[in-house]
């Protein structure tokens, strides 16, 4: 009788064992699990923490005396592999109840021991006691009595992967202030950046605090206050870190098994391992990605399940391969769901691959006209001219995971993007449209093989708007007002035939609207009628995910759905029965939806009437009161209820304040000024370049929106000290007269053939004044726009690739517009 060994006794362990006496009544089964539990559902523990699931039972599958009997297993828990000798076929095993230690022999063995959380060696980790990692349900017991005894009133999550988002997500339920840290750009790896981008947002909607681009430097006062990489501090009442998982490899390393570079066990598609008999599966193991072809690991159930079925049969003799890795996956994020499966975009990147293009779209998850239909944000990435699928993703909360299964299964299938377009898919209205998103997918992906649409993506955008490229907004012009691309313009799509005239055909033309459907009639329209014209793909709705900026209260104004902020002082009635209220309903529209009903209702009530709506959109909080002030509104209301229903109340503009019946003071009311400041600096000097800085530090931190207009010489502030650049005869020669960058600087006067601009610098440092270059880098940390006038720069033959990073190049209309909001214009 054979004797199969088995490590690990959760998810890949566990299933193994099970599949293995289905098959073989007769062999000998041995399963040795470190832990008291067996079968438990990691997947569960966030939600446990977080009270959704109520009883702890539940998450334990199998009780070790229950699935003994069941399957006739030999299972061995609170007991450890301690190291494994491939030469004798025997493992060494500590019994942890008695701390005896003996040797098993095998004739199989599995290993599927997991994978470990990271906690590095950070300063003051050591002393702290509010530290916590999550694996098991020992590891979850420990959470929920901390928090049961110590009613933390502040968590701080590191970590911004899936176990760190559910963490802030239950730990937020239970009433808790979250603030997520991460070190990067973005959260949740497998996303790409504007993807990240709506979870981002929606994490901060919802209350959290996230700190991107930030680590943990230290903990002090043992654990309580953490700080950060740069610098700053916050309090935490209970950290949890998720910064990672590592893979348990002692005993591989024991049998001398070949591993990867990231210590992963390296297997086969028949997950063996590099010694015989030894076989290795879930989050341990390194195999084959099923797109490319390339080693790749993967820390998730499914594939551990998989796997351990595949091993078992093939024990029985049964054939079956491990095909590989897709990552698919799929979280909860409040009310979102985020799914992705296969490649991102940034790994692609990273691996140099460029045959490929990217689309994004935002259908609703089934027919707009059933009541309940959201929006799907969808990436999709597909090889060309081949049509191979190489990955997507999508966010929303409704129908996400369903479209990413049907990709999933489409790339295992080895469809290609024209097969999309034909896939039949279960259709009715409160499930789906006609056309369902996977479909349309294919036929968007399809149009740009084929070169029936050309698209460009909202990265790009920008530049090309700054450079006098012309984009024509095909949306309504309420939606248009409401917000838009800067230097865009506005032709709605049924009047693009009658204002042909308007568009140049002797120039490209990019044509947006919402979400990139309007702005592919148009496209058509347009190429047929002999334009040159692109789409932007994705539509505003991509533009604005991502470049969306967290607003300085954002999380603050949110954290708490209980109770109903108003912006009018407390003491103030407000009596809305001596006005006219014009009531809206918007919880079925999605963004900017809600925004443009109240625009249009504005415009068809009385001045000093009210308007009030209620939407589902977290986000409206934020975007109706900048809208409000932008418009000059004032936004009497705004609150949020238990249910997540976000409530406003705006008063048409013009009705003076005692119009309004309720109040004579102006104090209480939400409409602020708008306080921008523009500055141009022409100087190149290097006092006036610090007075420049200084300035618009102060004004960025009075909470102005600043601009500095770099022109002339003033833009050799922006130059970079060595950068080579192709330049004629005369350029060059320019180029050599003036100074490069802050270092090159002189004082305007006293400048004493260098000695005045030395002292000035030695004074600034002993007093503790901050450099040029600091001021700088600090201007840029606080939003101050940096715009070096385009005109200038090709008169004095500056490229902007000379130019430090994040300056925009402009003319002078973008000067103007943003002049015209100041109420500060200085020139310098
Ligand atoms: P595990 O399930 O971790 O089992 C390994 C077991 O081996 C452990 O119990 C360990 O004690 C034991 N062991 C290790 N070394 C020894 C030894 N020397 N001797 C004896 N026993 C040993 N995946 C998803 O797909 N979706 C999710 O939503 C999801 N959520 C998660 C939430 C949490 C909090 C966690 C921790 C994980 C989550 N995962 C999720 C990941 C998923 O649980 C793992 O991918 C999966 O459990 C891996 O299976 P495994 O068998 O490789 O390892």
């Amino acid at each position: 009788m054979r004797k199969i060994v088995i490590v690990g006794g959760v998810a890949g362990g566990a299933t193994v064992a099970a599949r293995l006496r289905r098959l073989d009544e007769k062999a000998e089964i041995v399963l040795f699990e470190r832990g008291e539990y067996i079968s438990f559902a990691n997947c569960g523990l966030p939600y446990y923490i977080g009270d959704v699931i109520k009883d702890r039972e539940e998450l334990l599958l199998q009780t070790v005396a229950e699935m003994s009997k069941k399957f006739k297993i030999d299972i061995r828990d609170l007991s450890e592999v301690i190291s494994v000798n491939p030469d004798s076929s025997e493992v060494i095993v500590k019994n942890l109840r008695t701390k005896e230690e003996y040797a098993e022999k095998y004739d199989e063995l599995i290993l599927s021991p997991g994978a470990n959380p990271i906690r590095p060696k950070i300063d003051g980790i050591e002393n702290a006691k509010n530290i916590f990692t999550l694996r098991n349900v020992p590891d979850t017991d420990k959470i929920k009595n901390y928090i049961d005894e110590n009613k933390p009133k502040e968590a701080v999550v590191v970590g911004g992967g899936f176990i760190g988002i559910e963490m802030a997500e239950n730990l937020s339920e239970n009433g808790i202030k979250v603030h997520l840290v991460e070190m990067s750009s973005q959260i949740m790896a497998p996303l790409d950046f504007e993807m990240a981008q709506i979870i981002h947002k929606h994490l901060e909607d919802n209350g959290v605090n996230l700190i991107l681009n930030n680590g943990v430097k230290s903990f002090k006062d043992n654990g309580k206050t953490i700080v950060l990489e740069n610098g700053e501090e916050i309090k935490s009442d209970l950290t949890v870190l998720s910064i990672g998982v590592k893979p348990e490899n002692s005993l591989a390393l024991s049998a001398g098994l070949e591993l990867g570079d990231r210590g992963h066990i390296k297997v086969n598609e028949n997950l063996e391992t590099s010694k015989p008999h030894i076989y290795a599966i879930g989050d341990a193991i390194e195999t084959k990605d099923l797109i490319f072809s390339r080693e790749t690991s993967l820390a998730l159930a499914s594939p551990a399940n998989r796997q351990a079925r595949v091993l078992a049969d093939r024990l029985c003799g049964i054939e079956n391969k491990y095909k590989g890795f897709l990552g698919t996956s799929v979280a909860k994020v409040f009310d979102l769901t985020v799914s992705s499966t296969g490649y991102n975009e940034k790994t692609l990147k990273k691996l140099g691959i460029t045959n490929y293009k990217t689309i994004h779209t935002h259908p609703l998850s089934n027919a707009g006209y059933y009541p309940d239909a959201e929006t799907i944000d969808m990436k999709f990435i597909f090889e060309v001219p081949s049509g191979k699928i190489l990955g997507a993703q999508a966010v929303g909360s409704k129908g996400v995971e369903k479209r990413i299964d049907i990709i999933a299964a489409s790339i295992l299938g080895k469809l290609t993007v024209r097969d999309l377009q034909d896939l039949e898919l279960a259709y009715a209205p409160p499930f789906s449209s006609a056309k369902d998103p996977v479909n349309m997918l294919g036929y968007v992906a399809t149009n740009i093989i084929d070169g029936i649409v050309k698209t460009i993506r909202v990265d790009e955008i920008n530049e090309i708007t700054k450079n006098g490229g012309i984009l024509i907004d095909v949306r309504e012009k309420e939606e248009f007002e409401v917000e838009n691309i800067e230097g865009s313009k506005n032709i709605p799509l049924a009047e693009i035939r009658n204002r042909l005239n308007e568009i140049p055909k002797d120039k490209k033309i990019y044509l947006t609207c919402q979400v990139g459907i309007r702005a592919y009639n148009g496209t058509r329209i347009l190429k047929q009628l002999g334009f040159d014209v692109t789409n932007l793909d994705g539509g505003f709705r991509s533009y604005k995910q991502l470049y969306y900026k967290k607003s300085k209260n954002n999380c603050e104004s949110i954290c708490s759905t209980e109770k109903n902020e108003t912006m009018n002082n407390p003491q103030e009635k407000i009596d809305l029965t001596n006005r006219k209220v014009t009531q809206i309903d918007a919880r079925s529209l999605q963004c900017p939806g809600p925004i443009v009903k109240v625009y249009k209702a504005l415009e068809e009530i009385e001045k000093g009437d009210l308007v009030e709506v209620i939407t589902k959109d977290l986000g409206f909080k934020n975007d109706i009161s900048s809208w409000c002030n932008r418009m000059g509104h004032k936004l009497l209301e705004v609150s949020t209820d238990k249910n997540k229903i976000v409530k406003a109340v705006i008063q048409k503009s013009g009705a003076s304040i005692s119009d309004s019946n309720n109040t004579n003071s102006q104090n209480n009311l939400t409409v602020e000024k708008k306080e921008e400041a523009t500055m141009v600096v022409f100087s190149g000097d290097l006092d006036k370049a610090i007075a420049s800085f200084i300035i618009a530090t102060g004004a960025a931190s009075m909470g102005k929106k600043v601009t500095l207009f770099f022109t002339f010489w003033g833009l050799n502030i922006l130059r970079k000290e060595s950068v080579n650049v192709k330049k004629n005869l005369l350029e060059t020669m320019f180029s050599k007269m003036m100074p490069k960058g802050v270092n090159k600087l002189k004082i305007s006067k006293m400048n004493m053939g260098g000695m005045g601009t030395k002292m000035i610098k030695y004074i600034m440092k002993e007093k503790n004044v901050d450099s040029l270059q600091e001021l700088m880098e600090r201007a840029q940390e606080m939003g101050v726009k940096f715009v070096a006038c385009s005109m200038s720069m090709d008169v004095m033959g500056i490229k902007k690739e000379e130019l430090i990073d994040n300056v925009e190049v402009g003319g002078v209309a973008t000067y103007l517009s943003d002049a015209e909001n100041s109420n500060l214009n200085l020139f310098i």
